[in-house]
């Protein structure tokens, strides 16, 4: 059986990882003019590790990442709101993006790979199964479901960066009034870090200015970073169905949610092992991973009301209260509540 990949990111190699792993002949089409990913952070969530283990790259994975359990939650001046104790928690394995990128890559032979391929239409693959792996704005989607509405303005906008340091900090999480932030340190001193504040979208906006009173070193990381990356934040309304005839949908391309989890990377690596598990059974995909993924979308959605977009004084005050009068052992089973996902079985 054949299968053709489109999109050469996190989601359409993990595809062709996995699917070759049950004996199918994959190859990937990638427009861009060579296969990478953007400088910034990516925290590998325990269920998509286990999906990383499935592929049989989980422990290069480990060797490139910083495994940590994350320290909890901060209010912009530092107060802990929650302080996460190390047991009782999975570690979640801190990385560069362009390493995940890479460990995928490599585990692919390279004649099986193609840039500069840009796929126009469903029409011209001849394959058994189509991986629509192109991305938030999938063009494949926009053909296959011409009805269902593209990508909407989550009302955020957010930069990430890779600061040089050296930094010895804890992987955590800063709420403060309409906005965010994320440290997630690697082991050689770096760290890579998000803001994020609401603004209406491509708003003119300095991070070092927006985030020059939120506690240290957050200022810091974002001065020292020479290469910002800026995305406004979009997110794709729930769609009726992942599948159409051959082709399947996967990663953002079937499900973009906004950042406030964490997980929209770790989603299309969990899509990609389940297509494989059922053996390219394309209702059984959609009946598994539709259900999951939008239950992970709601929460992030749930996650950006109660996080980044609590503003009034008095709102904030409340959450933050609500916050640290939860106990920890809550607090973990909260922020891990969608991390307990296991590879589906395989059919046979
Ligand atoms: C600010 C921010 C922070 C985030 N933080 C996290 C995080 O901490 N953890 C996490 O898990 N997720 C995070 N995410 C989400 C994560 O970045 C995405 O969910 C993930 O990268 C999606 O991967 P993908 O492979 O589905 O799509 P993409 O990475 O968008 O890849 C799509 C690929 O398809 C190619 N392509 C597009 N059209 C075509 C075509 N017609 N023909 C051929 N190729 C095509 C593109 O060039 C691209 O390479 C974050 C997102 C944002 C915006």
């Amino acid at each position: 059986m054949k299968a053709i990949v489109v999109g050469g990111g996190i989601g359409g190699l993990a595809a062709a990882v996995s699917l070759r792993r049950v004996g199918w002949e994959v190859v990937v089409h990638e427009r861009a003019a060579a296969f990478g990913e953007i400088g910034a952070g990516v925290g590998v969530m325990p269920n998509a590790v286990r999906a990383l283990e499935w592929m049989g790259v989980a422990d290069e994975v480990r060797r490139l990442g910083t495994p940590r359990v994350s320290g909890g939650v901060r209010a912009s001046d530092g107060r802990w709101l929650t302080h996460l104790p190390d047991v009782g928690q999975e570690k979640v394995i801190a990385m560069h993006r362009a390493d995940l990128h890479g460990v995928l890559l490599r585990a692919l032979p390279s004649e099986i790979l193609f840039n500069n391929a840009e796929v126009t239409g469903v029409e011209e693959l001849d394959a058994d199964l189509v991986v629509a792996a192109d991305g938030i704005n999938s063009r494949l989607r926009a053909e296959l479901l011409p009805d269902a509405p593209g990508p909407v303005y989550a009302g955020a906008t957010a930069w990430r960066g890779v600061a040089p340091g050296p930094f010895d900090l804890p992987i955590t999480q800063t709420l403060g009034p309409g906005g965010e932030a994320g440290i997630l340190p690697l082991g050689d001193g770096r760290v890579c870090w998000y803001v994020a504040t609401v603004a209406p979208a491509g708003a003119d906006l300095d991070p070092a200015e927006v985030f020059a009173d939120w506690h240290d070193p957050l200022p810091e990381l974002v001065r020292s970073t020479t290469d910002v990356l800026r995305h406004d934040i979009y997110e794709l309304p729930l769609l009726p169905t992942f599948v159409s005839g051959r082709v399947a949908l996967l990663g953002d391309a079937a499900h973009a949610m906004t950042p406030y989890l964490g997980q929209g990377a770790c989603m299309a690596l969990e899509d990609a092992v389940t297509l494989a598990a059922v053996d390219g059974d394309l209702a059984r995909y959609d009946a598994v991973r539709r259900p999951r993924t939008q239950a992970v979308w709601k929460g992030s959605r749930m996650a950006g009301k109660f996080g980044i977009e609590v503003r009034s004084l008095v709102a904030l005050a409340l959450r933050n209260f609500v916050l640290r009068a939860l106990p920890a052992s809550m607090a973990v089973r909260g922020m891990t509540r969608f991390s307990s996902w296991q590879v589906p079985a395989m059919p046979r």
